[in-house]
């Protein structure tokens, strides 16, 4: 898409002043509707949960087979994995799966100008140990300069980590949520929704034949209010948010889980949560790669906030976003016919 064609017309939601903004998708209200079949699966730390109309029990067979795979390379957790053998063993050779991964993260991070990067592992794991409290300043200046994907190499069929720990959770469940929609659609369901918290997957209807409510999360909510739903389907989207994990300091800062790879410390852009949306998929897709992508996208865009480098990126992989600050909503303009107010707080406005 060429970037006269989109035009960067973004939408914008002001917030009543009381109104704390923002989103995360989640679903609204479709449980039990029209004989849905569910199954749950917890793997690489958070629950997949299937939704699905008229598949046979064979789907449910080969996408818990899929995720138990998924979690043996992908795992950050799980000791056996090989991930996380390869982080302990500093080099090696790489399975094709993880490879495939490895290909992908390595694509955003060059896109993104590095504020999606997958060898961040080391200033992660401070800030994932530090137990609610801000780490020692050396210790996350120490950690940022031995940090950074930049350094892995590839010699020799082998991988060369050279010092950095690579962290594959801003990207690894959204390749999974996509690889599970592709199954979903390639089986003779008439429609699903493929939900793993931060990505969502979505192809057909609901047996109503209308499309699927994702809800704009509140940001300072219980994790139950919305401020708008987008009404989408054949799709995937990732949120990132600054509310999913984090601790409020003494002096009342919020220290989320999203870090800035240019300062070791949760990104400051102002964004309280983005959602990213992939254009139109299908069965012809390869949906691992792009839910892959869409899983990235959002935790990049989350770390460069709103702006030209942010739109321009989410154009080069054909992708629409819904920016959510204090106050304001923000989302491009091929989402114009998707997002609806649930708030009387909220007006919409536009902006060129
Ligand atoms: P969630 O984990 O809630 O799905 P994200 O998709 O935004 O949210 O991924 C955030 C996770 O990615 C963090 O928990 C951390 O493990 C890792 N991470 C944090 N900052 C970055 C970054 N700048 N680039 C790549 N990965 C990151
Ligand atoms: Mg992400």
């Amino acid at each position: 898409m060429s970037r006269s064609k989109l035009r960067l017309t973004v939408k914008r939601l002001w917030a009543s002043a009381l109104a704390a903004v923002i989103a995360a998708a989640s679903f609204s209200s479709c449980e039990g509707a029209g004989g849905a079949q569910k199954r749950t699966v917890f793997a690489m730390d958070t629950l997949f949960e299937q939704t699905v109309w008229g598949a046979s029990e064979d789907l449910f067979t080969k996408t818990a087979g899929l995720l138990s795979q998924l979690e043996t390379v992908y795992s950050h957790t799980d000791p056996d994995s090989e991930l996380y053998l390869l982080n302990e063993a500093g080099n090696g050779k790489i399975s094709d799966d993880l490879k495939r991964l490895l290909d992908i993260a390595a694509e955003v991070y060059e896109a993104s100008d590095g504020a999606f990067d997958p060898g961040l592992g080391l200033v992660t794991q401070l800030w994932e140990r530090s137990e609610g409290a801000v780490p020692p300043g050396d210790d996350i200046t120490a950690a940022l300069a031995a940090s950074g994907y930049g350094k892995v190499s590839f010699e020799n069929g082998e991988i060369h980590l050279n010092g950095v720990r690579l962290n594959l959770g801003g990207i690894a469940k959204g390749a999974a949520a996509g690889q599970l929609l592709y199954e979903c659609i390639c089986s003779e369901a008439s429609g699903g929704i493929i939900s793993c918290s931060s990505s969502i997957g979505l192809t057909g209807t609901k047996p109503d034949k209308s499309k699927f409510k994702i809800g704009v999360r509140d940001p300072d909510g219980d994790g139950n209010e919305y401020i708008a739903t987008l009404e989408l389907s054949d799709c995937i989207l990732s949120t990132s948010g600054d509310y999913e994990r984090y601790f409020i300091s003494q002096d009342n800062v919020r220290y989320h889980h999203i870090i800035d790879p240019a300062t070791g410390y949760p990104a400051q852009s102002g964004l309280r949560s983005v959602t990213v949306v992939s254009s139109g998929v299908s069965g012809d897709d390869d949906l691992f790669y792009t839910g892959a992508v869409t899983d990235a996208l959002s935790t990049a865009v989350f770390v460069m906030g709103l702006g030209e480098p942010s739109l321009k990126l989410l154009e080069d992989f054909s992708m629409e976003a819904v920016f959510v600050f204090d106050g304001e909503i923000y989302a491009t303009d091929g989402l114009e016919d998707s997002i609806i107010l649930t708030d009387g707080g909220y007006s919409l406005k536009t902006a060129e």
